[in-house]
């Protein structure tokens, strides 16, 4: 995700040439993944929808499973649980027509031709609990069918709906990541993005008016028309996570590169060439630099949304509130870096939120090293990183008289602005400390190496750690731990 009030800060700032190794093959390394069916009926006037999901699940944990758990994120969108879904601060910009909810309800789950009865558990009921007819082994699979209805909230979310868009993004069941012995069953919070997940494949339809266009993840397999509905169906293998976006005002851009079609989304954007341009770039570039983007089709899509944007695979949301060409275009290229850093290379963005946003942030600023004719410079960035952090961080020692500047999960900072700082901006001063270390070869070496060992994997520090170490020979650890400790100080 990308914080728009950075922007406001002036923080946020805004090689062309294709990865020369053999493209991933992604229907084979797909071959033993869950499935998910999904069929989505949307209605666009009541901004509801009634879906079907089937899950083909497959037990790739090494234990045997009697229950499996999923997440239910829109339930922290319905009445008494908003106060997770954004900070206090930016209430006013989610919900600029005033307080909205959501419903959402499960009306059926089924079991391999087992009725069984709906099991809601955890934090603002956010977790559905599917029992299992008989204990599942490793490597074996269970076929589970959920039937659900929700209505969005009108809220410029990832779940919700604006003026312009109908954002649907974490709206579906979606499996909890089984590690330790247990499903990791963490919820939503307003710091960042609360989200983990496994890849998997998915095979999702969506009826909408005629009229709208969908935007989504994945690649669009066919388009039928049924009297004054369409149904729109997509194909994506090998991602950990699907969204969509639908409204009647996109107008529609697109660029081949390589085997990838880049398509962009956009209403009232005098400078939509420039922002295809910027997506454009920023593939070419990161795909150079770590490793080559195997998908067929990206989507940038501007949208209604409270934040400056949002990742997902395949599909990267732009705020329609950014003040500047300049933030707009620098969004577009942070969020297309997530690409390589939460899509493909996963991680707990609540555990370990530093992993994966402080890395897209700085690499963001590399983009820059390798693109003229943007208005930004790595070492100008870098500059006013460090700038506002010291700002920040005598602001909070003047005002606490303390502050914990240890770099930590997501739902382990008091406020928004704590996290942002500690996570992005402290970040890039990390990484920035590193790259003068090693230089910058060794450095985006380090980097293709922690790609190449993981991508479609989850990591945890530790395998960061391991790439700059088989780069750079020597110990990391102390250099990683004197960042994330807060004991680092920075002048
Ligand atoms: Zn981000």
């Amino acid at each position: 995700m990308k914080k728009i009030f950075l922007c406001f800060l002036s923080l946020i700032f805004a090689f062309s040439l294709c990865g020369c190794k053999k493209k991933d093959n992604l229907a084979d390394l797909s071959v033993g993944l869950t499935n998910y069916s999904i069929d989505i009926k949307l209605n666009v006037q009541e901004k509801s929808a009634k879906v079907l999901q089937v899950v083909d699940y497959v037990n790739n944990t090494d234990a045997i499973l009697k229950t499996i758990k999923f997440h239910l994120y829109p339930q922290y969108f319905e009445q008494g649980a908003t106060d997770h879904v954004v900070s206090s601060t930016k209430l006013n910009q989610a919900y600029p027509n005033g307080m909205s909810y959501a419903n959402f309800e499960i009306d059926r789950v089924v079991v391999q031709n087992e009725d069984k009865p709906v099991v809601y558990s955890g934090e603002h009921e956010s977790i559905l609990d599917v029992t299992l007819n008989l204990s599942l082994i490793p490597q074996d699979r269970v076929e589970i069918m959920i039937e659900y209805h929700f209505t969005l909230p009108n809220c410029e979310h990832r779940f919700g709906y604006g003026d312009n868009t109908i954002n649907l993004a974490n709206f579906y069941p979606i499996l909890c990541v089984y590690e330790n012995g247990s499903f990791n069953e963490a919820g939503y919070n307003p710091n960042g993005d609360p989200f983990y997940s496994e890849m998997a494949n998915y095979s999702v339809n969506i009826t909408v008016p005629n009229q709208y266009v969908v935007a989504s993840t994945g690649d669009k397999m066919s388009e039928n028309s049924i009297g004054e509905n369409k149904v729109v169906s997509y194909k994506a293998n090998l991602v950990r996570d699907f969204a969509l976006v639908v409204s009647d005002k996109f107008e529609i851009k697109s660029e081949q590169v390589a085997d990838t079609t880049i398509i962009y989304y956009c209403y009232d954007d005098p400078h939509s060439n420039q922002s295809l341009k910027a997506g454009v770039d920023a593939i070419k570039t990161f795909s150079n630099l770590f490793g080559s983007f195997p998908y067929k089709t990206f989507s940038i899509v501007k949208t209604d949304f409270v934040h400056g944007g949002m990742e997902y695979p395949n599909l990267i949301m732009i705020s329609d509130q950014i003040d500047t060409l300049d933030d707009y275009l620098n969004v577009i290229v942070h969020e297309t870096a997530h690409q390589w850093w939460y899509a493909m290379v996963g991680n707990d963005e609540i555990k370990y939120p530093w992993l994966d946003e402080a890395l897209t942030e700085y690499s963001s600023i590399l983009f820059y090293d390798y693109n003229e004719g943007y208005n930004f410079t790595h070492g100008q960035m870098v500059n006013a990183c460090k700038e506002n952090y010291t700002l920040f961080v005598s602001i909070y020692n003047d005002v606490l008289g303390n502050i914990d500047t240890s770099m930590r999960a997501s739902d382990q900072y008091s406020t928004e602005p704590e996290y942002t700082y500690c996570t992005y901006v402290k970040g890039v001063l990390m990484y920035d400390s590193l790259y003068n270390l090693v230089g910058e070869k060794k450095f985006v070496q380090s980097l293709k190496k922690y790609f190449e060992n993981n991508k479609f994997k989850n990591t945890t520090p530790e395998n960061l750690i391991m790439a700059f170490e088989e780069i750079n020979d020597g110990d990391y650890h102390n250099f990683f731990s004197s960042w994330i400790d807060g004991k680092v100080v920075i002048r």
